[in-house]
């Protein structure tokens, strides 16, 4: 029987998806199930990995009943999940010893603080690409294994330790393997990204036996066969990756320079950086794009706290729109905002600025300022804070990018994709299908599996729906950007001042 479908399995932190593509990046349905988030002190928030499981197992079950294709026609399956969540559990029972530890709890932050006073802070950039934090997995499982007391059962090797890919993996292929992908890896903080090897030096930073630690494979390679039980017929689980990293390669941003941007409720912007490891100079994370045959691609990657928010806010508390759809009539209602910025540093600024202190303001209002300026300038405030990030990705890497592509909620917005495309003056492309991080891990599990031979007849599956060409004149860009700087730097220096 002809295997003409690749199925994503979407881990999510507030559902589980499953989604079917045809070879030729056709998407043909979709299930999802939301599942119950744990809060239980103030900044923790945690999952009961049961549900992880039977919400993902059942969204598969339903999207094949649903499209009522033929199990047996499936050529593989890709995972791709929310990304540092940690699990531990019994690698004989497979029992969890503990709710899993999602990637948003704070609970870990004192961990981190320490890690950072003893001096470490500079040897864990340059090993893993990131900023040590308490989001990333080591300190989570730091805590757990201090929590369980359960160092010694680890060294032992009793114990298992995953994020969500390696526990779905571990529960839902026959044999029970333990494994995660390079992408997933890089987000523990206990990986070098450099040797592409789980760091001795910072095992003991964290104090982690390394005989819980599952072994680390390519993104797109054969794991094993998906269990029986589940559809009745056994596939090829052949592809992992971390979502913001399956988005990147569902883009086909397979060359350096190439970007991604997700514009959800905030902003997740990846750059492929080549091939080289390369320390950012403008405070992004370097993480691994994927790793294709034992060779990892790097990316540069950095987040706009508010984005789609953003829209959120001027509909919620301001309520100068009804719907966030709204916002593009009110804004093309005027021709410009009148040389008003909206700063929405609402929670702090993110990369490059890195102040947590900074504050929301509406700068250069006049007596005729009214909604539609103050709705523009929201809209515009995320492209300026997605060309921030761009320009930093650029300068780090030390080429021209050539595309940003685009997905997420609020990319149905024109006007804003335009004014994204003028203001960093590079050509946006919205493609066909904006289920970028689902249809990523499904084209590498066809690569893995031999539906796509090489990473060009991937590109295959990615097809462009709209292209923005850069309109504005030089002069204007440099005048509106100039502007935005201004505004930014004001908002930093009323952070600062404490008299
Ligand atoms: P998430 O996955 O983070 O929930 P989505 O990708 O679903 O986000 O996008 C929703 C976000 O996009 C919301 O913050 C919403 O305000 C914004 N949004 C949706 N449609 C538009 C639009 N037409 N114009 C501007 N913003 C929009």
């Amino acid at each position: 029987m002809n295997k003409r479908y690749l199925v994503a399995l979407d881990q999510g932190t507030t559902s589980s998806r499953a989604v079917i593509f045809t070879a030729e990046g056709r998407m043909l349905g979709a299930a999802a199930q939301e599942f119950k988030q744990y809060y239980p002190n103030p900044g923790w928030v945690e999952h009961d990995p049961g549900d992880i499981l039977a919400t993902q197992i059942e969204s598969l079950r339903a999207v094949v009943r649903q499209t009522g294709i033929d199990p047996s026609e499936i050529a593989a399956i890709g995972i791709t999940n929310q990304r540092e969540t940690t699990v531990l559990w019994d690698r004989h029972t497979g029992k969890w010893l503990h709710n899993a530890i999602v990637w948003q709890c704070r609970r870990t932050a004192s961990y981190v603080e320490k890690l950072l006073a003893a001096g470490h802070g500079e040897t864990i950039r340059q090993k893993t690409g990131l900023v040590p934090d308490a989001y990333f997995s080591g300190t989570k499982l730091q805590w757990l294994l201090d929590e369980l007391d359960a160092r010694e059962s680890a060294r032992k090797g009793e114990l298992c330790f995953g994020t969500i890919d390696s526990f779905l993996a571990w529960n839902m292929v026959k044999g029970h393997p333990h494994v995660t992908d390079a992408t997933n890896a890089a987000r523990t903080m206990l990986f070098n990204i450099h040797t592409q090897e789980w760091d001795d030096e910072l095992l003991e930073m964290m104090d982690i036996p390394r005989q819980l630690l599952p072994e680390v494979i390519d993104s797109s390679h054969v794991i094993g066969m998906l269990d029986d039980d589940i559809l009745g017929v056994p596939i090829p689980v052949a592809a992992m990756a971390g979502d913001q990293h399956a988005s990147l390669f569902g883009q086909a941003c397979f060359e350096k320079g190439m970007a991604k941007n997700t514009y959800g409720t905030g902003c997740f912007m990846l750059m492929n950086a080549g091939d080289e490891f390369k320390l950012s100079e403008n405070g992004l994370l370097t993480t691994v794009a994927w790793r294709l045959n034992g060779k990892p691609t790097y990316a540069l990657e950095g987040s706009v706290f508010m984005g789609g928010a953003t829209i959120q806010w001027l509909r919620d508390e301001v309520k100068f729109v009804e719907k966030a759809s709204q916002s593009e009539a009110v804004a093309t209602s005027v021709h410009d905002t009148d040389g008003v910025y909206l700063v929405p540093a609402f929670t702090g600024l993110g990369a490059p600025y890195w102040d947590m202190y900074a504050r929301g303001t509406i700068f250069g209002m006049t007596r005729g300022t009214g909604r539609a300026q103050i709705v523009r300038a929201g809209l515009e405030s995320i492209a300026y804070q997605s060309h921030d990030l761009f320009k930093a990705m650029a300068r780090d890497i030390g080429s021209e990018p050539t595309v940003l592509r685009v997905d997420g909620g609020a990319t149905a917005n024109d006007f804003l994709m335009q004014f994204q495309a003028d203001i960093i003056d590079t050509a946006i492309q919205r493609p066909a299908v904006l289920e970028t991080t689902a249809l990523g891990v499904a084209l590498m599990a066809g690569l893995a599996v031999g539906v796509y031979t090489n990473l060009e007849e991937t590109a295959s599956g990615w097809h462009v729906e709209k292209q923005f060409l850069p309109e504005m004149d030089a002069a204007e860009r440099k005048e509106k950007v100039r502007g935005w700087k201004r505004a930014v730097r004001a908002v930093l220096a009323w952070a600062k001042d404490e008299d």
